[in-house]
């Protein structure tokens, strides 16, 4: 069995899941059918919803499913486009420098359509600047949407949402808080939150990939369909995926359980860290002193190449990641580690660990075990 420290990618399918799904993929009738194999398909949607509803803090009727965290986080960035549209308004975008690629290049392409793209920087810590945000919107407050992420996928910095959500509400501009990396992992309430649109994706907590929901609440409800057809209210087209969507709403029902294990992954991820600062000279652990999520450790180590230490991980049996599961593969260095000012050298050089529920400290052991040879190779 490999050492899974990749949460932040994709986590494993909760024990039980695999016979559920058995009993799932029996039900294969068209959600939208009438007769009775439609309406058991209808049945598990409708489940879903209510268990995705109690376990997010929303009425059930804001909910919308899609095929993941990217199609959601898309969609809520074209909605507020189209709405500036139709108002004949130019569309003016704020959203943050460490926001996941969906939003990037989702606000990237309307920028080249003619709307405004304007980027709000983040600490050397991996926070956004607060401040900033606000003496801008002192002075420019005429918005379409500002987005900022609850924690960032590669660092594992929690971002101040509630705060930007406050700002942002006194000169009535929606909002949009992607929480793919804050589900499960922390107490959320999407109402608390208050944004307009609220994006999450299955597979970061055990569901099924191809399956996210985007959230919408507030009084700029404003949604413009990114795939057209007459399914959830003809704003989503498209036969919705009942397997996909039930196995989310049960894996929800079952992270309540998980909750507890904050504390010790908490601990050993601080074990760890410290472990590594004393068994490898020139570490360096990005958003250290921040409010991080506690399964997350994303680190440099000076003078190696972060794609080598990868492979000599890979060959020890050991699954993490240079970052965002997106960027993999590719030489860039993160453009998260950059927009933090990071030495562009270090940036190369890093390695991101997360863990989850099913992590012990015999993984982190291992872990320790190999990469200190593995680092000392790779420098050479
Ligand atoms: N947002 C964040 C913060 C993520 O980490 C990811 C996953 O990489 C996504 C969005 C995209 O999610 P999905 O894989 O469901 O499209």
């Amino acid at each position: 069995m490999p050492v899974y420290l990749d949460y932040n990618a994709s986590a494993p399918f909760p024990k039980g899941l695999s016979g559920e799904l058995e009993s799932l993929i029996s039900q294969y009738g068209n959600p939208a059918s009438l007769h009775s194999s439609g309406r058991s398909a209808r049945r598990l949607i409708n489940q879903a919803t209510e268990n995705a509803a109690a376990f997010l803090d929303i009425d059930a009727e804001f909910i919308y499913w899609t095929s993941g965290a990217s199609e959601a986080n898309s969609w809520a960035v074209h909605s507020a486009v189209e709405y500036a549209r139709s108002k004949n308004l130019k569309p003016r975008l704020l959203i943050s420098a460490i926001e996941h690629e969906s939003v990037q290049l989702a606000a990237k392409f309307h920028e080249a359509c003619g709307a405004e793209l304007k980027i709000i920087p983040v600490t050397k810590n991996g926070v956004i600047d607060l401040e900033w945000l606000k003496n801008l919107l002192a002075t420019d407050a005429n918005w379409s949407l500002i987005s900022v992420m609850h924690a960032n996928n590669e660092t594992g910095v929690v971002q101040p949402v509630e705060q930007v959500v406050a700002a942002a509400k006194a000169h009535l501009i929606p909002t949009h808080v992607d929480c793919v990396q804050t589900l499960g992992k922390m107490p959320l309430s999407v109402r608390k939150i208050g944004a307009t649109y609220t994006t999450f994706s299955a597979h970061k907590v055990g569901g099924l990939k191809g399956t996210g929901i985007l959230a919408i609440q507030g009084t700029g409800k404003i949604l413009t369909p990114l795939i057209h057809g007459k399914q959830q209210k003809s704003l989503r087209g498209g036969t919705e995926n009942p397997v996909g969507v039930a196995a989310f709403g049960s894996v929800l029902m079952q992270l309540k359980k998980t909750a507890g294990f904050a504390t010790s992954l908490t601990m050993m991820r601080n074990d760890f860290e410290a472990k590594l600062k004393k068994l490898i000279p020139g570490t360096i652990i990005h958003g250290e002193g921040t409010s991080r999520l506690y399964n997350t450790t994303f680190v440099g180590f000076e003078g190696a190449d972060g794609d080598g230490i990868l492979m000599g991980l890979d060959l020890e049996g050991v699954c993490a990641s240079s970052g965002s599961a997106c960027t993999s593969g590719s030489i860039d260095p993160s453009t998260v580690l950059l927009a933090m000012e990071c030495d562009k050298a270090i940036a190369r050089s890093s390695v991101r660990f997360s863990s989850g529920p099913t992590t012990t400290w015999a993984d982190y052991e291992q872990v320790l075990k190999v990469l200190v040879d593995i680092v000392a190779r790779v420098r050479k």
